[in-house]
């Protein structure tokens, strides 16, 4: 089972109240970034480019629990940054486990096993752990060599110890889907819970411009890796959401599905696009112009975005919306099989760009950027 059944009720009850309290607009995880600062600087990840005054700063422990409290979500997501580097983790995680939010902590797990001791084994608390692929694919993608085998170990670590831990995978153009299948593989070895997945976006501080990938690319990359699905993979998604990816499906985007809280306030309107910042829950809600976003909008920003902060509430909420999006949820859960595809058997065969052609290895930071971050890690 991807998702413990305490958890899919919880969230089944949560969403099935929005929808009789016949509320259009509901959030269903915070992004709660409570800091810029990282240990790496991955080529497709802009957070990392602020100003060194910038990622010195984070959230307080209270900033984060009023945000977890005026947003009312059930679940909590902790991206970053890199949410082990902030020195009240500790505090922030049992704050919101205390709550029964279902946490996900989403780390490099560069400093998984040293900070390991902070945490106790929670149904509430999911080591969401980074991984970009392969070990050659991975150390790439986040400009780190060695940075896959440390990751390895953190996993197995918080396995061995009885933590719930996934991993999220994030896959740019160029990527080799059947390489993608042999870390599903790898991933699954090492006894994590499940997988997530999402597709690039082109975040404009993001030092590498060239690699993210377009829709029809994107469904067809999905595809490729996705059809013919061994039973061994588990994904922690909606499974409906999978099927977008793979172009089965159609959503729009639901940005306050994931509304995102940082050191600036309520992000307008979504964790990728920083259009304006808003003080409360309820002004975010209220003050965003809505319309301006997404595919249908014609807001050349979100024409390729298919993003799983985006896209998968849309189809959570597609679950829960009609009959026929909760019997296509079960059909995908329990009857889908492996979605037996030929051609995208036939097509994992194409010959595709090895790791380390690809532009994602090339970056360049400015040294006043290097110094920045070097500045901002001392405190
Ligand atoms: S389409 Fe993507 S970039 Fe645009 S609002 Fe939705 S999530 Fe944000």
């Amino acid at each position: 089972m991807p998702v413990p059944v305490a958890q899919m009720w919880t969230v089944a009850s949560y969403v099935v109240k929005q929808k009789l309290a016949r509320r259009k607009r509901y959030p269903l995880v915070l992004m709660l970034e409570p800091l810029f600062r990282c240990n790496l600087a991955c080529a497709g990840c802009g957070k990392i480019q602020y100003p060194a005054h910038i990622l010195k700063k984070q959230l307080t422990p209270e900033q984060c629990f009023k945000a977890v409290d005026e947003c009312g979500a059930p679940m909590v997501s902790i991206p970053g940054g890199e949410p082990l580097m902030h020195p009240q983790i500790k505090e922030i995680v049992e704050g919101l486990v205390a709550r029964k939010k279902y946490v996900y902590l989403c780390t490099n797990a560069l400093l998984l096993k040293e900070k390991i001791d902070l945490f106790t084994p929670s149904r509430y608390l999911t080591f969401s752990v980074h991984m970009d692929g392969q070990k050659e694919h991975h150390d790439f993608a986040v400009c780190r060599e060695g940075g896959y085998d440390i990751a390895v170990e953190g996993v197995k670590e918080a396995v061995r110890r009885g933590f719930r831990v996934t991993t999220n995978t994030t896959l740019f153009d160029g990527a080799d889907a059947k390489s993608v299948r042999a870390f599903f593989d790898e991933m699954m070895a090492l006894g994590v819970e499940g997988m997530m997945l999402s597709p690039g976006y082109s975040y404009n501080k993001a030092p590498d411009q060239q690699h993210f990938l377009g829709k029809s690319k994107t469904r067809k990359l999905f595809n490729k890796i996705l059809a013919n699905r061994k039973k061994s993979w588990q994904f922690n998604q909606s499974p409906l959401f999978l099927e977008y990816l793979m172009g089965k499906r159609h959503y729009a985007c639901t940005p306050w599905g994931m509304p995102t809280f940082n050191i600036f306030g309520w992000q307008k309107p979504c964790y990728l696009l920083a259009d304006g910042y808003a003080d409360t829950f309820d002004e975010l809600m209220q003050s965003t112009a809505w319309e301006k976003y997404g595919t249908e909008s014609g807001n050349p920003k979100c024409a390729n975005c298919m993003v799983h902060s985006g896209y998968e509430a849309s189809a959570v909420d597609d679950t829960f919306s009609s009959i026929k999006g909760l019997f296509a949820t079960i059909r995908a859960t329990m009857f889908a099989g492996n979605y037996a595809d030929r051609a995208a058997l036939e097509a994992l065969e194409e010959k595709s760009v090895p790791a380390s052609h690809l532009g994602l290895v090339q970056v360049t930071v400015s040294p006043t950027a290097v110094q920045s971050r070097q500045d901002a890690t001392r405190v």
